[in-house]
């Protein structure tokens, strides 16, 4: 989907190489583009005519036990994290893929199965080494540039580039996965059950409600094969009791459906959807947060999954809050902490042919849910063809003009483009 052709690729293999080459772009009077792990959903990490600055050789991760902290290099897949840290009983919460770049998605936020337990991947960046616009290095902490370490907490890749990572790390935990298979004729019944549990349900749980097309050797019972079903998704510490009887509770509590029960470890977890977005593919993803799902939502998203003109993709229904909604404006610049649902249709295909009629879906989806639409986005799902000038809108009137401010001190001729640009303050207003 995705055809841009950068004069140069850079391969970078230290801080010294990124700086080498941040200050050969910049003398060239090239464009830049900054790459880690490839994955974002609009190409962002590839530039026509410039220079790509590519850190995926850059992969090592430290752990420090004692303290609980891994440095983890600017080019690392979230594998190469989680193989590092469950090594020593210890997590970091990132993304669903394991081969996701660390860096992209860790800058815009980074949702996960264990986000609304102990929050995003941004709220554990505790301090990050940077290469600045004019090849320069700093270290952001809570001691030194803390303005910027507060932009890199959900700012996206607009000030600088990481070369390493300082996260703080959680437990690893033994985890519960029951999944349940619903007919498209139960589909917003069982969207309706889940949506009354989000009310009460402990942080411990992540939800989430897949509505798509089963395909004719789909591995499930025959009578859900090839046809609309709602696949649903909970996930929990296998560990804690409590935790086991609430999902008792909510499966006992929606309708007859094919269910599963699977204990695994972290690292087992993080690796279990990578099968359903194999590369090669093409691909498409229109998301928005919402702000209730009434029963006409559930509807309308019932009959948009209907009109999906490819058999693969889905729309994907995430329960957020939890630890997410507890993090704060004054330590991060990640914007949308009170949505409560993250909706996002998944277009994915593999004929060129559907590209319009895929997109048209993926857009026509969401434009369905205006009414429910929360306010904000989420830098890290912006698509191919949204408009790049709505960050005000992305991060909110506040968190946007301190982004300017931290923009104008870090890259004040706005040489790095993140995945949603922060335009450098022109009035030098200070903070
Ligand atoms: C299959 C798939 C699954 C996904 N799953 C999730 C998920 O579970 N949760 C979630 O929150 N998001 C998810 N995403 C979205 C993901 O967070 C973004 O696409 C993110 O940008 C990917 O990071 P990356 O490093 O792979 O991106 P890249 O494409 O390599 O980079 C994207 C942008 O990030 C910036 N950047 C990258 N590296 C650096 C660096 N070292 N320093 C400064 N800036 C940098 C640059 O602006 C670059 O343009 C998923 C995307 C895909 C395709």
């Amino acid at each position: 989907m995705i055809d841009r052709r950068p004069a140069l690729i850079a391969r970078c293999r230290t801080t010294s190489d990124v700086s080498a080459a941040v200050r050969y772009t910049h003398g060239a009077g090239l464009p830049v583009s900054v790459r880690c792990g490839g994955h974002n959903v609009a190409g962002t990490s590839v530039v026509d005519g410039g220079v790509v600055i590519d850190l995926s050789l850059m992969r090592e991760v430290r752990i420090d036990t004692e303290n609980r902290i891994a440095e983890a290099d600017g080019g690392c897949l979230l594998r190469d994290v989680d193989l590092a840290t469950t090594a020593h009983d210890l997590i970091c919460p990132a993304g669903v893929y394991s081969y996701t770049g660390l860096s992209g998605l860790a800058l815009g936020g980074g949702y996960g199965w264990r986000a609304r337990k102990w929050g995003l991947t941004c709220d554990h960046i505790i301090g990050a080494e940077v290469v600045l616009a004019d090849g320069s290095v700093v270290e952001a902490s809570e001691e030194q540039h803390q303005d910027l370490l507060w932009a890199l907490r959900g700012g996206g890749g607009n000030f600088g580039i990481v070369t390493r990572f300082r996260l703080r790390l959680r437990p690893a935990e033994r985890m519960l996965v029951r999944t349940g298979l619903y007919a498209g004729d139960n589909a917003a019944a069982a969207l309706r059950s889940y949506r009354k549990f989000t009310g009460t349900l402990s942080d411990d749980f992540h939800l989430l409600g897949g509505l798509r097309h089963t395909r004719p050797a789909d591995p499930v019972p025959e009578e859900l094969r090839d046809r609309p079903v709602l696949d649903f998704l909970s996930i929990c510490s296998a560990d804690d009791g409590e935790s086991r009887a609430e999902a008792d509770a909510l499966f006992a509590a929606m309708p007859e459906g094919a269910t599963t029960e699977t204990e695994m470890t972290y690292l087992e977890l993080q690796a279990m959807c990578d099968e359903s977005a194999p590369d090669g593919r093409r691909y498409y993803t229109k998301s928005g947060y919402v702000s209730e799902l009434d029963d006409e939502a559930i509807d309308r998203l019932v009959a948009a999954a209907g009109a999906n003109p490819s058999s693969t993709g889905s729309i994907d229904i995430e329960f957020l809050l939890g630890a997410i909604s507890r993090g704060s404006a004054e330590d991060s610049a990640f914007p949308q902490r009170q949505a409560p649902f993250m909706v996002s249709a998944y277009g994915s295909w593999d004929d060129a042919e559907l590209d319009t009629p895929g997109i048209a879906w993926a857009r026509r989806t969401m434009a369905a849910l205006r009414d429910w639409e929360h306010p904000g986005g989420y830098v890290n799902y912006i698509s191919l063809e949204d408009n790049p000038g709505d960050a005000v809108e992305t991060y909110g009137t506040d968190i946007y003009a301190r982004l300017t401010r931290v923009k104008r001190q870090y890259d004040p001729r706005n040489f790095f483009r993140g995945t949603r640009a922060v335009i450098p303050d022109t009035h030098g207003n200070s903070r």
